[in-house]
């Protein structure tokens, strides 16, 4: 893809960000892997709704700006953590989707234990909660969590995803959000009835199966960094047909 297009591409995920709700004011932030080993990456101060290519930030490997007008966004930190987790992802996106950074917020996950089969395999076994990172804290701990997990909660703060293209990182924000409206209302009756463990282990072989989440050199699949989805339901049904 051209630096036009891809920048093009950042833009337009920003702006998605915006219409969908799940940021404000100046929330939000976007980046994406270079080729080369830097970063492209939204600039700060401003509305995700006005993102345009031309003013996108140029970061080298270790995250300092090297091209572009403006400043990057002080979280970019965190994106790093998860750029250096995961050799596979090429997309980060962080926003404040209200019902999912609502139990980011309240300090608890509400994917753990998992409820249904389709997110374990196109999130991970559970969404785990980083305990809130004070301005200037390591980021190291969103590192860990994303070793094995594609989404996850920032404590006192807001959401976090990645992907191997900005459409999988987007569609798992939208899955993370869909997901955290579902857990709220099976909350108010009772609370979700957990997968049986055997279910999800076997989940999470179709994940590794569609080049899903971390690359597994054992597993028989390399990562797929870009392409055609994988049929998830088709998966699942073969999957929990073997249980
Ligand atoms: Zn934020």
């Amino acid at each position: 893809m051209s630096d036009e297009a891809l920048r093009r591409e950042l833009a337009e995920v920003a702006r998605a960000l915006h219409a969908r709700g799940w940021v404000a004011n100046h929330d939000g932030n976007v980046s994406v892997r270079l080729d080369g080993g830097g970063f492209l990456a939204t600039p700060t101060a401003v509305s995700k709704a006005d993102v345009h290519p031309e003013m996108l930030v140029v970061l080298d490997a270790d995250g300092k700006v090297v091209g572009g007008t403006r400043k990057v966004f002080s979280e970019f930190s965190l994106h790093l953590a998860v750029f250096r987790a995961r050799p596979d992802v090429r997309w980060v996106v962080h926003a404040h989707p209200p019902t999912a950074t609502g139990w980011a917020v309240a300090g608890r996950s509400f994917f753990d234990p998992p409820f249904m089969s389709e997110p374990v395999v196109s999130l991970g076994a559970r969404v785990p909660v980083v305990p809130f990172l004070a301005p200037g804290a390591s980021a190291a701990p969103v590192g860990d969590a994303f070793a094995e997990v594609d989404a996850a909660l920032l404590g006192g703060h807001g959401a976090l995803t990645c992907g191997s293209s900005a459409e999988l990182a987007v569609l798992r924000m939208e899955l993370l959000e869909h997901l955290a409206r579902i857990a709220l209302v099976a909350h108010q009756l009772g609370g979700a009835r957990a997968l049986d463990p055997s279910h999800v282990e076997t989940l999470l072989e179709a994940r590794a199966k569609a080049g899903l989440g971390p690359a597994r050199p054992d597993s028989g699949a390399a990562s797929v960094p870009a392409g055609p989805r994988p049929d998830i339901a088709a998966l699942i049904r073969d999957a929990l047909g073997r249980v």
